[in-house]
């Protein structure tokens, strides 16, 4: 979505930032808006699941999406380009009753922050403080940073060894970025339950898992993820990534790898999907 997005947004200048629910901005809505203002969009990069537009004079806008945002961003002869999860008429008649937050550029174009549970958040942070606030958030290694080594993985194993395998790779802490789809589809690539506990894995097992994380979050990327958006032409496309999902979404229909029927499990509130037979 940042790769997406960055080439129509960095260069822009914030013309004016519309609040319409105050509660999504943290800290005062009308400080942010006089803060924003005229501020250049100097880059747009990511660290975890979290959105860093680089401003001009020092500022780093930071947003999450969290688990129902999208952005928008209407160009002035109408067309779309869109990231971020699918809402049901969250593209219609811009701005509508999902639209929280809007940023007008100098260009005419508008990004729209839509959010269906209003989950999502944006802040504006100094550049010095954004060090901080990246640690405050708990924020565990990238899948392709050095800091992401066996030895980091298997010692965050060890800690939780009563855990599921499934909850400890959902925790950011541990590495970051990973969902419950792609948990669900690294599992698969190393041929382990969801529901195994991280004290009875195989050494085996445990290097196979940490090397089918970067594995499968590059190919997401390249793939440009599973969510629709609005693409280069203008058109509604799915996301690249679904026609490789493996088990994620696909219960009850056969393993593509033995044939067996996917199956899905209730697990810690979230759906955790697999085959009973590749995955011991
Ligand atoms: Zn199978």
């Amino acid at each position: 979505m940042v790769n997406d997005l960055r080439p129509y947004l960095v260069g822009r200048r914030i013309t004016k930032a519309i609040v319409l629910l105050p509660k999504m901005v943290q800290g005062s809505s009308k400080r942010f808006i006089a803060a924003v203002k005229s501020k250049n969009i100097l880059g747009l990069s990511r660290r975890a699941k979290i959105l860093l537009f680089r401003l001009s004079r020092g500022w780093t806008l930071v947003m999450h999406l969290k688990m129902t945002g999208q952005l928008v961003l209407q160009f002035p002869d109408g067309s779309l380009r869109s990231g971020g999860h699918m809402i049901p008429g969250g593209t219609e008649k811009l701005p509508n009753r999902f639209s929280h937050i809007i940023f007008h550029f100098d260009n005419g174009s508008v990004l729209y922050f839509n959010d269906l549970r209003q989950f999502g958040y944006v802040r504006l942070i100094p550049d010095q403080e954004m060090a901080e606030f990246i640690l405050k958030k708990k924020i565990g290694p990238e899948p392709s940073d050095a800091a992401f080594s066996p030895d980091s993985f298997f010692s965050s194993l060890k800690r939780r060894s009563r855990s599921s395998i499934k909850s400890i790779l959902l925790d950011q802490s541990v590495v970051a970025g990973l969902g419950n789809i792609y948990v669900d589809e690294v599992l698969f690539c190393a041929k382990v339950k969801p529901t195994r506990l991280a004290g009875g894995l195989t050494q085996k097992e445990k290097l196979l898992i940490f090397q089918s994380i970067p594995k499968v979050i590059q190919q997401a990327i390249a793939a440009r993820g599973t969510t629709r958006r609005y693409d280069d032409s203008g058109a509604s496309v799915s996301g690249g990534m679904n026609k490789h999902l493996k088990v994620y979404g696909r219960e009850n229909q056969p393993c593509r790898r033995c044939g067996t029927v996917i199956r899905r499990v209730k697990q810690g509130g979230r759906s955790s999907h697999f085959c009973p037979v590749c995955q011991r």
